[in-house]
């Protein structure tokens, strides 16, 4: 993920609980993506400070670095090296068909402005993902164009030179587009994120202003939770409750209000045990440094490893 904030609901429910629940089963690598930040913001001012935040929140949500390393890609320059080898195995044209760019380029404005870099953002995170040789890659729905991107390029590259990538699958949770307050998808850039850390009047502000089924507008009315956002929340926070819910929306005797009150309660309880291991982890920001210096060195000696196999199949840098 990129360092670009702590962490909200949807990195949490689309991404994040997937890390922690295949921690044990799978060999996972964490990676703060920090050249990732720079295909859209220069200004790395609050680079050093979002990763602090970004890693206390994935510690705070229940990783564990002594099974997952988690270490900062600036740090292990072979990322650098594969992504410039794999640049050469993909078009330009199929990289300007990538909806998520296109995506960006309508939201952030950038029509005519994206750089060589931002272009090639997939091929980065190819190199991301391949030099682990991952094999599942937990993410929500809107990277799912770039895994299959990644997949190509291994294929390109396992049928050109030798067999040494797995064909790397997404793996997504049941809420892999988690909508925010205004139903859109809950993301950073669109301003409508409810954080991991927020308070409980925050939270009960941010889910008292989410819309609800638009049809329902008196109290009595009766309701269509299949349309309503805060009925998405329930679902994942709340699902002792959901037949009580549901019955009392559609029937009307159950309005938005006191939903919203309800669910709100809901989810100030379950960010409680969050917000208290971050108050534990915030009282020495050391102890996070330690983590990610220790995190780099595993994940450089896989790297570096990867590295050897790719030069070696492509024959570059032999000398007799
Ligand atoms: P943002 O869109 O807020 O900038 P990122 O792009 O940093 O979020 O996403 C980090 C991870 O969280 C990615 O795997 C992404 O797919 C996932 N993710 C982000 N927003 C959501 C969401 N609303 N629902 C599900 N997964 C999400």
């Amino acid at each position: 993920m990129r360092p670009t904030g702590r962490m909200h609901l949807g990195n949490y429910v689309g991404a994040l609980e997937n890390w922690v629940r295949l921690q044990g089963e799978y060999e996972n690598f964490h990676l703060v993506a920090d050249w990732h930040v720079l295909t859209t913001d220069l200004n790395t001012a609050d680079i050093h400070q979002n990763t602090v935040d970004m890693v206390i929140d994935w510690i705070s949500a229940g990783i564990d670095p002594k099974l997952s390393p988690i270490f900062i890609q600036s740090q292990i320059k072979e990322h650098a090296e594969l992504f410039l080898l794999l640049s050469m195995l993909i078009t330009t044209s199929r990289l300007e068909r990538n909806p998520a760019l296109k995506e960006q380029t309508k939201d952030l404005n950038l029509e005519g402005k994206i750089s060589f870099g931002h272009l090639g953002y997939p091929v980065l995170q190819a190199a991301d993902i391949l030099i682990y040789k991952a094999d599942l890659v937990p993410v929500g729905e809107d990277q799912v164009p770039h895994i299959e991107l990644t997949r190509e390029m291994a294929r390109r590259f396992n049928s050109l030179y030798e067999e040494v990538f797995p064909e790397p699958q997404a793996k997504l949770t049941k809420f892999a587009r988690l909508p925010g307050a205004d139903g859109k998808r809950m993301s950073k850039s669109v301003g409508n994120t409810i954080l991991l850390s927020d308070p409980p009047d925050q939270i009960r502000e941010k889910v008292m202003s989410a819309i609800t089924d638009p049809q329902k507008i008196y109290r009595n009315d009766p309701g269509h939770p299949e349309v309503c956002t805060i009925f998405v929340y329930h679902q994942k926070f709340n699902p002792a409750q959901i037949p009580g819910v549901e019955s009392g929306c559609r029937s009307g005797v159950l309005g938005c209000v006191d939903c919203k009150r309800n669910l709100a309660e809901r989810l100030i309880d379950f960010l409680a045990p969050f917000r208290k291991r971050r108050r534990e982890l915030e009282r020495d920001i050391s102890l996070v440094e330690d983590i990610l210096q220790d995190g780099a060195k595993r994940a450089r000696e896989v790297a570096s490893s990867t590295m050897v196999e790719v030069r070696r199949a492509m024959r570059l840098g032999v000398i007799c």
